[in-house]
Formats: structure tokens, sequence, C-alpha cells
């Protein structure tokens, strides 16, 4: 069985189709959320994700907070604007997708949360006492967050159980895990790693083996629908650095 783990999307388009592209066969799609806000395409999107074939998917705090789940003044300036104007953009069939996504989700050796398991929609796991407090609400070897745009592993120290390390992922560097671990692919469509490109993971239980993967896209063009839109130009120029 080959998974392919997609996170933060945020309605860019042209990352999402250049990341299905570039990622060969899978037999089934584990999204983690905020497949909408910051970008231009959130119809096309959902669209998209919602018929990829062995769908499963789980919310974001962005999708949250356009089902009115989430108070929009929790977010910043900025990504407040990009709410506003997704009120008014998204289609209502898509809106009743996203309310129909769980917040978080257990698949085999997989638990699926956008933030973090024990807080599924806010939490932050950027650090490794975040991470470690974070061991003990999951069950599955596995746990798939997204949230921070930041690739990465903790994982449990054999040696001493009770710490946790982050270990840094490359692309095309195969990794094996074999340790009870948090892992973060990334984003497809807001990589905050100083890498503009559109980030993903594949993991194939045949041996275990975990591809995290970089793809570059047509960044302009995605600018360019950011600025015809009238979204705020911050999210047209972080696409370009990664940041
Ligand atoms: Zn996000």
């Amino acid at each position: 069985m080959r998974s392919l783990i997609l996170s933060d999307i945020h309605a860019n388009l042209t990352a999402l189709e250049a990341v299905l592209a570039d990622a060969g066969s899978y037999d089934r799609v584990l999204c983690l959320g905020d497949v909408v806000g910051y970008g231009p395409d959130p119809d096309a999107c959902i669209e998209r994700i919602r018929d990829l074939p062995n769908l499963s998917c789980i919310k974001g705090n962005h999708d949250a907070a356009i089902l009115g789940e989430i108070d929009v003044r929790a977010f910043n300036y900025e990504a407040r604007a990009s709410l506003v104007w997704l009120e008014n953009a998204l289609h209502p069939e898509n809106r009743a997708w996203l309310g129909s996504l769980p917040e978080s989700l257990t698949i085999e050796n997989f638990t699926l949360a956008h933030g973090s398991p024990r807080s599924p929609i806010w939490e932050y796991v950027m650090d490794v006492a975040t991470a470690w407090a974070n061991f003990s609400a999951f069950e599955t070897p596995f746990c798939l967050v997204g949230h921070t745009h930041l690739p990465g592993v903790y994982q449990q120290d054999e040696s001493s159980p009770n710490s946790v390390y982050l270990q840094l992922i490359e692309p095309d560097r195969p990794f094996w895990v074999n340790q009870k671990a948090i892992i973060n692919p990334g984003s497809v469509g807001q990589p905050r790693d100083h890498d503009p490109r559109a980030a993903y993971l594949i993991h194939d239980d045949a041996d275990d083996r975990w591809d995290f993967r970089r793809v570059a896209y047509d960044v302009s063009q995605v600018q360019e629908r950011i600025r015809a839109a009238g979204l705020p130009e911050r999210h047209a120029q972080r696409l370009e650095g990664g940041w």
C-alpha cells in the first residue's frame, strides 16, 4: 500500500497539480487539512482533492474558520483578510464538504491530526517538548500532522523513552522510522522552510519506507491569481521565498 501524504494545500492549485503529477502511482491519499485559506483557488483545490481515489481527509484551522467553528479574530491580519475573501468565494457545496471532514482520524498505523493529536485544530508541534507531550495522545506507531508547514520527524529516543528528538528530512533520501513518531510532510501550497518547492511524503508499507519529495511549480502563475483576486500581497510574496 502506497500512501500519498499531503498537507496545507492552502488553495494553491498549481502546487497541488505539480505534486499529483510528480507522485507517481499511489493507492490512497491521506490529507492533513487546510485545503483552503491564503490562496486563490479554494473551489478548484477542494474539487481536485475530493475526487482523488481512496481519500481520507481531516479538517485544518483554516477549514474550521470558514465553517464558523473558530473565531476569525484568532488569525493574523492577512490570514483574516483571506478568510473574509473566502467567505464570498467558496461554493456552498464545497463548504459543505469541508463541514463533513473530521478533526482527526485513525487509519491502520496512522493517526491523522492537522495540529497535534491532543489538540487537532490549533496546537503547533514545533519543538521537542510539545512533541513529547503529545506522544501519549496517540496509540498508533505514527501520527501525521501538518499546520507548521515545516517538514520533519519527531521520534522517541530508543535508548531513553522519555526523550524525543527531531530528525530533519531531505528530499530524495528515503528514510525509515523504527520508533513511535510524529511526522510532518511539510506544506504543498505554502512551504515555510525557505524552500519554495511544494512538499509531500510517500509511505510504502511493503518496506515501511518514507520518501520526502519537493517539486518546483510556476509560482508566478499563483502570484498573478492572488493579485487578481485582491488577496494580500504578502501571500504572493512569501510563495517565492518559501516563508
Ligand atoms: Zn496551514
